[in-house]
């Protein structure tokens, strides 16, 4: 199932996307008068969803416009950085450090005020960083509550997919040590088109990752080759520190990133980046 969340004629609301036809159907009508406000809500309230029929009539997709699936999380994203090896051999190169996987996952956070929709504007920052980049990603949604999740049952708290942008200052992540800044700016992460609901995806995901700027393929890869795959990161992480439902976890990114080329390739305004992953979609946002 394809959970959207949307804004029409001024009003929030969420729904059930039927890619093929592109409509939407608003959660109201679905589910009745008890439905959850947002998509978040409805995801932190552990429902079962069922659907067997869709109702007759839906919103037109291309008249509404996508926000992202949870556009208002309640704790910062939860990242992983340099969980593909092409990746940090890339990074490795420019940066004069080893060339090899770290022992654990190098997780950090960004801020919830990053998050924008599946076709919002990346703020360029002109003036505050010089090194804009990309980071095309699959993100997980967590389902339900959990601590100390072993690794066999950590696919049990996945509730679905999404894709993810995590964009970065570069200039910035490097100048002040810790990651939180140069990845938290406004407008930072965005997300979308919608939540792919676990079922959809067979397990172990292994889905074609890319990313292109202005067309030209800059990533291109497959979540096959994450040095830590979904269950080790959401075990590991949930060890010692609860997960709730709706928290994001972004699984980090393949090599082609803009600080990997040589002279670097960053972002700059006009600039189109589009983010895809298999069977889940794709986000495309213009650098302003
Ligand atoms: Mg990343």
């Amino acid at each position: 199932m394809f959970l959207i969340s949307y804004e029409y004629k001024g009003k929030k609301g969420w729904g059930v996307a039927n890619p093929d036809k592109r409509v939407i159907y608003p959660a109201n009508d679905i589910f009745g008068e008890n439905t959850p406000n947002s998509l978040l809500g409805f995801i932190q309230d552990e429902s079962t969803i069922k659907l067997d029929t869709y109702p007759e009539r839906g919103l037109n997709m291309d008249q509404v416009k996508l926000l992202a699936p949870v556009s208002n999380p309640t704790r910062n994203i939860f990242c992983v950085g340099k969980n593909y090896l092409e990746h940090i051999i890339e990074i490795a190169k420019q940066d004069n450090t080893a060339q090899k996987p770290l022992e654990h996952p190098a997780f950090f956070s960004k801020a919830t005020n990053t998050v924008i929709g599946t076709f919002d504007v990346i703020p360029s920052h002109e003036g505050i960083t010089e090194q804009l980049d990309y980071e095309a990603e699959l993100a997980v949604i967590i389902g339900k509550r959990g601590v100390n999740i072993p690794m066999e049952d950590a696919m049990d708290y996945v509730f679905g997919y999404t894709v993810l942008n995590d964009v970065t200052a570069r200039d910035l992540q490097s100048n002040h040590l810790q990651w939180l800044k140069g990845k938290s700016l406004d407008g930072f992460c965005p997300m979308g088109p919608w939540i792919v609901t676990k079922d959809e995806i067979s397990e172990p995901v292994e889905l074609n990752i890319s990313s292109t700027v202005n067309g030209e393929i800059r990533q291109e890869s497959n979540t096959r080759h994450m040095i830590f795959d979904i269950p080790t990161l959401i075990s590991i992480l949930s060890q010692g520190m609860t997960l709730e439902p709706g928290d994001i976890l972004a699984t980090g990114t393949p090599s082609g990133v803009g600080k990997g080329f040589v002279p670097p390739k960053y972002l700059k305004k006009g600039d189109v980046v589009r983010v895809e992953v298999e069977k889940v979609g794709y986000i495309e946002n213009i650098v302003d």
